[in-house]
């Protein structure tokens, strides 16, 4: 048997909103190479826990350790160095960057000539700043900034190229042309970009028809028969049947069942958690 190596180790995570405990003292692992799906109804408080784990929202309290390392709560950017990325449950590009600086927007947090405007990755308005900050600097450039731009360049084809061949011919293309499905294509493969040590996908494959969900599922496993560790936030069962080596279902902020995708769905607390909304 393979041995096991802990990617992430969660243990009483916690976070309310006013009154309403989103996230509500929940313990989990996750392993080197494995594939977990977090499923439950909606507002069971599946994506705060990727929010949590992310460094979006700080817990009121818990541990989140990845590879044995506590992650800083509260930044986004210190999880992403630490090698935690994300897709949000809604999709976030820039309609006005192209495809490519889309996917560069995700390498910020990573290089250093940017790394002073790093902080502003976090208001959305100024997220762009660090691209233009670093065009300009590419006008004058230095050997060391040459160098950064060599390194993103094939960082930023690698990220495209790692999500099929559907958006490497659109790298020029202002993401405000895309379709919804590329979009979100866009979205991954700046997440993948960072070669993260553990991706975190937040409903990847919503509002897509049924041949773009099979295709999302298809590329996740690509994904994951390379070794990448895979944390899924999907209402999809057919996805998270497909791919999920564990599924974990929560309900109103706990954790009610954990186990293959045929365990999960013959338990009764899951069925009735499901039936009762
Ligand atoms: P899920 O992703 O499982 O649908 P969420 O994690 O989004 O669930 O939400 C869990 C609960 O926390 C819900 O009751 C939701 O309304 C509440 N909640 C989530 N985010 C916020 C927020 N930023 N402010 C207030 N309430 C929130
Ligand atoms: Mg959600």
């Amino acid at each position: 048997a393979q041995q096991s190596e802990q990617i992430l180790s969660v243990t009483g995570l916690r976070r309310s909103f006013g009154g309403v405990r989103a996230v509500d003292g929940i313990d989990f692992e996750v392993n080197r190479g494995e594939f977990v799906s977090i499923i439950g109804p909606n507002g069971s408080g599946k994506s705060t826990t990727i929010n949590l784990v992310s460094g979006v929202l700080r817990p009121d309290s818990g541990r989140i350790l990845l590879r044995g390392s506590a992650v800083r709560h509260g930044s986004p950017e210190d999880a992403a160095e630490a090698g935690i990325a994300r897709t949000f449950q809604n999709g976030r590009v820039f309609g006005n960057l192209t495809v490519a600086e889309n996917v560069e927007v995700g390498l910020h947090t990573t290089l250093g000539a940017a790394r002073p405007f790093r902080s502003l990755v976090r208001y959305p308005v100024l997220r762009w700043v660090p691209i233009l900050a670093e065009l300009a600097l590419a006008l004058l450039p230095t050997p060391k900034v040459r160098a950064e731009r060599e390194i993103l360049r094939a960082e930023v084809d690698s990220g495209l190229a790692r999500f099929g061949e559907r958006l490497s011919p659109r790298a020029g293309d202002p993401a405000y042309t895309l379709s919804y499905a590329n979009r979100r294509r866009t979205e991954i493969a700046r997440a993948l970009a960072l070669d993260p040590v553990l991706l975190l996908l937040d409903e990847p494959a919503a509002g897509m028809n049924q041949s773009e969900t099979a295709e999302v599922g298809r590329q996740l496993a690509e994904l994951k028969a390379n070794g990448q560790t895979i944390i899924l936030v999907e209402h999809k069962l057919e996805l998270v049947n497909q791919l999920s080596d564990r599924v974990i279902v929560m309900d109103e902020g706990s954790i009610i069942a954990v186990g293959t995708p045929e365990q999960v769905q013959a338990d009764e607390k899951v069925i009735e958690a499901y039936l009762g909304r």
